[in-house]
């Protein structure tokens, strides 16, 4: 194996590190990371790479041709950070802290970039390669990526649709990404998203003089969150629905009632068809709480991540290239679909792909315990995991990735009619029109 360019030298080996070591004191959330971005791109452009920035938001891509033709593979390193304020290593400001091991996904990109300058590397491939540094793949702070939205910087969330839509990943035929774990492993997938914004509407009045005068939203917030807990027992176990909401904004003044209380929710759900019928009974419990007390609601929906379907070839070749980068170890193929979600999950309709996990880090994750404990096993080895997927993929005039990508079914035919179909979970606007007679209140589910 030390002859094979999927081994790292020395040099790149403390690169990986580097890269990691920089990341990890400089932590940024989804958008904002422009510093990791910018960095990152400066070891690419080390290495005698040019990469192509996005210009207003952060990351990068970088097209690598063999000079023979074949299919294009995209692989994936995320840049950034989740929060919290509990950790060790939380930057004082923002609690912005890498408790997610992207710090060690984008060392490993670093690594690949590394890795495939390596004397000979692409003398056996076929086709192209696109690395890419990506942005914004944790799903938090919606009313800052709703500001990008309202700008037009971004239309999405996720970073993995925003540059789709781009047309960063045009061309492209399968894709893969390593997420950093705590053991070697790969689910079949896990669930989508969908984001939700909840603003009830009361009315103000002095809570103690003349509450009578007022429409109390906090009390309607609470009995829909009580109705959200009465169809729990609805969810079936084939769906994995998880719906977890929070209040971000309970009232403003405590001797007056309150006008407007906000809620942030998410359901997630195993299929599009178990999201889509979940989040109707989820705002039908919300509007539902709204109305009994004569408060209104808005309900703002927005696509959030896809389910995603891990392809059962890319996951045994994933398996075949983990045996190669962590000899004695084999990947855990669980079977199981993770309730947690991704944006890979979006990529993972339209090409084949896998996001497995690669050991290394310990701790719980996104938590204030969460380490990459260890940088080999979670940087240079899992960066020579991905070479070696590379080389299966694309070596023999690329012929594991004509196989896959022949065998594959995509679940959209085209971006533009997977973007039409998100496109329809957006909603705005007050849900209940009241009349003024009996007969006329009109309420939109
Ligand atoms: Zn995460
Ligand atoms: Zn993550």
């Amino acid at each position: 194996m030390k002859e094979s360019f999927i081994c790292l030298s020395e040099d790149h080996c403390a690169r990986v590190l580097d890269t990691l070591e920089f990341m990890t004191q400089h932590p940024e959330t989804g958008y904002k990371e422009t510093q990791c971005s910018a960095y990152v791109a400066e070891q690419f452009r080390q290495l005698g790479y040019e990469p192509k920035t996005l210009g207003d938001i952060p990351g990068f891509t970088v097209r690598i041709d063999t000079g023979r033709p074949g299919p294009c593979v995209l692989v994936l390193g995320e840049l950034d950070a989740v929060k919290c304020a509990t950790h060790p290593q939380a930057d004082p400001e923002t609690s912005a802290v890498h408790a997610c091991g992207h710090n060690a996904q984008s060392a490993a990109l670093v690594g690949i970039a590394a890795g495939l300058k390596q004397p000979g590397a692409l003398d056996a491939l076929s086709g192209s390669i696109l690395l890419c540094a990506v942005p914004a793949e944790e799903m938090i702070e919606r009313d800052y990526r709703d500001k990008l939205i309202e700008k037009g910087t971004v239309r999405y969330y996720g970073g993995k649709p925003e540059l789709l839509r781009r047309g960063c990943f045009d061309g492209v035929d399968l894709a893969f990404m390593v997420h950093t774990g705590n053991r070697l492993y790969c689910n079949a997938g896990s669930v989508g998203i969908v984001s939700k914004k909840v603003i009830y509407k009361g009315k103000a009045a002095h809570a103690g003089g003349n509450p009578q005068d007022g429409i109390n939203a906090l009390y309607a917030a609470n009995l829909g969150l009580s109705a959200i807990n009465a169809i729990r027992e609805t969810f079936t176990e084939q769906e994995l629905v998880r719906v977890h909401p929070i209040v971000t904004n309970g009232g403003a003044v405590v001797n007056g009632i309150p006008d407007v209380v906000e809620i942030e929710c998410y359901v997630r759900a195993k299929t599009y068809e178990a999201m889509k019928h979940t989040n109707r009974k989820v705002n039908r419990a919300l509007i539902g709480a709204a109305l009994s007390i004569g408060a209104n609601v808005e309900i703002l929906d927005a696509p959030g991540y896809a389910p995603l379907q891990n392809d059962p070839n890319m996951i045994a070749l994933a398996a075949k290239a983990a045996e190669v980068a962590y000899p004695g170890q084999t990947l855990d193929q669980t079977f199981v679909y993770g309730t947690g979600s991704t944006d890979m999950g979006d990529l993972s309709l339209l090409f084949p792909s896998v996001h497995p996990y690669a050991p290394g880090a310990s701790g719980t994750s996104h938590g204030s315990d969460y380490q990459i404990a260890d940088p080999k096993l979670a940087c240079i080895q899992c960066a020579e995991w991905q070479l070696e997927m590379l080389r299966l993929l694309l070596s023999d005039g690329a012929a594991e990735a004509i196989r896959i990508k022949d065998a594959f079914t995509p679940a959209f035919a085209s971006k533009e009619d997977y973007f039409a179909y998100i496109d329809d979970f957006y909603s705005k606007g007050d849900r209940i029109a009241y009349g003024n007679g009996s007969n006329d209140t009109k309420v939109r589910l």
